[in-house]
């Protein structure tokens, strides 16, 4: 099997504003190996958001190339997009953007009920998946019904449910505090362990030090793309705060 996941080639998206283009992403060439765990930092309107898009499948750029898993998606029609991304992608947000009246089962179980799979395998499946995120006891719960960090959980179990290749999340900290974001990130860093490759927007450095590799953007370019030597472990950092409820005083 190939050794690397993704690769974009001089890919950039521009976008029609009126009489006006605007150059959201310019020729950004960049590979992604299996296994990797990379962090897309910069400013608002740097281009992280439309860079995910292209990754995720959600949108076709406007030049060059995107291979993803050896195959050039960059020309796909929509309903090969979809699913492209269905198979082989896993969303995560910073509003968890979960159906509210629905309960953590059903909530993971979605991306199944698109397929073909009998409702046993589904329960069945999001069982595995809600208990694999810590959330074994609460199937039955609606989100709000939930903590912010267990949402966010949910949200990451649903997204693994059909065991996609790639993990993008965008900002998946923004909405929640500190330590709970640190108990995020344990679970991306234990995910990425078990062999999941993550891509993850963040503009807290404090939240991209946990990642392997940290890109850059800034005006649509990538500027930087750098490993980091030994990321330190979130699960570490956790042990050595203080006590729930001290954290805040
Ligand atoms: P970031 O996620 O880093 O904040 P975005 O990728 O959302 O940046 O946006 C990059 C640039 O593209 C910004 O200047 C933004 O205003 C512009 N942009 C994003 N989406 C659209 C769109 N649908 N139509 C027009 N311009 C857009
Ligand atoms: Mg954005």
């Amino acid at each position: 099997m190939d050794d690397i996941l993704l690769r974009t080639e001089n890919l950039g998206k521009d976008y029609r504003l009126g009489p006006q283009t605007v150059h959201a992403l310019r020729d950004v060439s960049i590979s992604v190996r299996r296994g990797e765990f990379v962090a897309v930092m910069g400013p608002s309107g740097s281009g992280k958001s439309t860079f995910m898009n292209l990754l995720g499948c959600l949108d076709r750029p406007t030049t060059g190339h995107y291979f993803l898993d050896g195959r050039d998606v960059s020309q796909l029609s929509r309903d090969e997009l979809a699913r492209t991304r269905n198979r082989k992608i896993g969303f995560v947000f910073q509003s968890f953007n979960l159906l509210p009246r629905t309960t953590a089962l059903d909530n993971a179980a979605l991306p199944m009920t698109y397929g073909d799979y009998p409702r046993r395998e589904r329960r069945d499946r999001a069982r595995e998946v809600l208990a694999d995120v810590g959330l074994a006891d609460r199937t039955h719960h609606v989100p709000a019904q939930l903590s912010g960090g267990q949402q966010q959980r949910v949200a990451i179990a649903r997204a693994l449910i059909t065991r996609p290749a790639l993990l993008l999340a965008d900002e998946p900290t923004g909405a929640i505090d500190t330590r709970t974001g640190l108990e995020i990130m344990a679970l991306f860093q234990r995910l990425n362990r078990d062999g999941l490759t993550i891509v993850l927007v963040t503009h807290e450095p404090d939240i991209a030090e946990f990642a392997q590799r940290v890109l850059h953007f800034r005006d649509g370019r990538l500027m930087d793309d750098r490993l980091a030597a030994s990321p330190p472990l979130a699960e570490d950092v956790l042990a050595s705060m203080p006590e729930e409820g001290g954290a805040e005083a």
